[in-house]
């Protein structure tokens, strides 16, 4: 147990991963702002900034969820390129759907897939991204393989997840942040205590910055490098096929 709370199974981790995310789902967009303080709206930001995705692309957004990086993938490919918003959960899709239809966004292909197998033919796409997604993912060296596979040559992925502060002051706040505040917060807003505590477990197994970029190095990526963001809470990894 971490802080008094209980720990989550996570032995049948996909149906888990499952029940977290469509029991949020609708309130999804809602916890992201108030939990992240509004700060995934920069870090998605930086994200599309350093895509470096043109018009004409073919771009795959992975475990997109309600498509906040398809919208903007979007404007960057213009109407000759391609933008796939794809997910495992079939009701994050529709919350992804029912967002791209409130804000007028017309365009995105909606695809239901695992990462952790990627129904497209060999080198297909200039940008593949996977924003606070691969964490859920079971199998993440078969997911970064089938990223590897789909990828055009000189097609470059990018991984947007919660890593490792080396802040002591930031790790401390950031840890009774996680493991009190944050699943009570889900608990009030969400009706669901046991997401949110899901959620600061699963970031504390994820991967640090170094153990991530061999990761994606041992997947078949020529070069990988990250940026921190906000102090390392979040990092940015972007792996490129030769
Ligand atoms: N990318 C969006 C964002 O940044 O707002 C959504 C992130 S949300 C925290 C994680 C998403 O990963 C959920 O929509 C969930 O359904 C999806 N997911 C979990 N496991 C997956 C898998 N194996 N393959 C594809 N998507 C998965």
């Amino acid at each position: 147990t971490h802080f008094g709370f209980k720990k989550v199974a996570t032995n049948d981790k996909q149906s888990l991963v499952r029940n977290v995310f469509n029991s949020v789902a609708s309130k999804y967009d809602l916890m992201n702002d108030i939990l992240s303080f509004g700060a995934h709206r920069l870090w998605k930001h930086y994200t599309i900034a350093s895509s470096n995705v043109k018009i004409g692309n073919k771009v795959l957004d992975i475990a997109g969820g309600t498509g906040d990086l398809a919208i903007e993938f979007r404007k960057k490919v213009g109407d000759n390129g391609q933008v796939i918003l794809s997910d495992i959960n079939a009701i994050m899709l529709n919350e992804g759907r029912k967002n791209l239809t409130n804000k007028g966004i017309i365009g995105i292909e909606f695809v239901q897939l695992n990462a952790q197998y990627l129904p497209f033919n060999s080198n297909t796409f200039d940008c593949i991204s996977i924003a606070f997604g691969l964490r859920n993912v079971t199998d993440k060296d078969q997911a970064l393989k089938e990223m590897y596979r789909i990828l055009k040559p000189g097609g470059c992925l990018l991984i947007l997840e919660f890593s490792t502060t080396d802040s002591a002051l930031l790790k401390k706040f950031y840890d009774f942040y996680s493991f009190n505040i944050m699943p009570k917060l889900g608990s009030i807003i969400a009706d669901n205590e046991a997401s949110y505590q899901y959620l600061a477990e699963s970031i504390r197994k994820h991967p640090n910055q170094e153990d991530l970029k061999s990761m994606v190095l041992d997947a078949g990526f020529d070069f990988c490098e990250y940026n921190n963001l906000s102090y390392g809470i979040v990092a940015l990894h972007k792996g490129v096929k030769i």
